[in-house]
């Protein structure tokens, strides 16, 4: 992987340990020579994020919407900072630019990107790895809401593995570097859907 789109919260919480799990993941990704992939803000975790990769040396891309630089919360500091007009622009970029999607803590804009990543894997409109951080088991209720899915048969017994969960961050990126992408339900026979 050359290249991983980061997905986490605008916010600082109040516990610091947030702070530290992006920081944490901007310093890994660089130190392995990947570079992040980022929606291009300056607050939170994604400030934390981009700010640890560019200390660490990494290149950091930042696709931010024009409205959000007009509310000045663009990070100035990214090695490239792509300016798009549309929100579904940016997350093609994302996808364009990305080998893989790493989500780490976050709220609804992270859900946002999180699902669209696992959705359009199970489409097939891309075959790239999609892990999730679960950071001090912040993620559980998620992972349990996942399972629950699959159990009641919603989520297809194929794509159960799309999401590669994982509380250790270097194990994250090692199973996400082996991922073996999943039949799309472009791909599946009538009877299977
Ligand atoms: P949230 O989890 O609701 O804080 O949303 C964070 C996600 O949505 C990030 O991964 C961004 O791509 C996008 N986003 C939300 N707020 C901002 C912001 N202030 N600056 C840049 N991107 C943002």
């Amino acid at each position: 992987m050359n290249r991983i789109a980061v997905y986490c919260g605008s916010a600082t919480p109040a516990d610091p340990s947030y702070i530290e799990c992006a920081a944490l993941t901007g310093r890994t990704l660089a130190g392995r020579g990947i570079g992040t992939v980022y929606g291009g803000g300056r607050l939170g975790l994604m400030g934390a994020v981009a700010d640890a990769a560019l200390a660490a040396g990494g290149e950091v891309i930042g696709i931010i919407p024009q409205a959000l630089v007009d509310a000045e919360v663009a990070h100035r500091g990214c090695t490239r900072l792509e300016t798009v007009t549309t929100m579904h622009e940016r997350k093609q970029r994302f996808t364009d630019l990305s080998d893989g999607f790493l989500t780490l803590p976050g709220g609804t804009g992270t859900m946002d990107e999180l699902w669209e990543a696992m959705s359009w894997s199970q489409l097939g409109y891309h075959t790239k790895p999609v892990g999730l951080f679960n950071w001090q088991g912040f993620y559980d209720p998620l992972v349990a809401f996942v399972d629950r899915m699959a159990d009641v048969g919603f989520l297809r017994a194929q794509h159960r593995d799309i999401l590669i969960v994982d509380s250790d961050l270097d194990r994250l990126l090692e199973r996400m570097a082996a991922y073996q992408p999943h039949v799309p339900i472009t791909r599946m026979a009538r009877e299977e859907l």
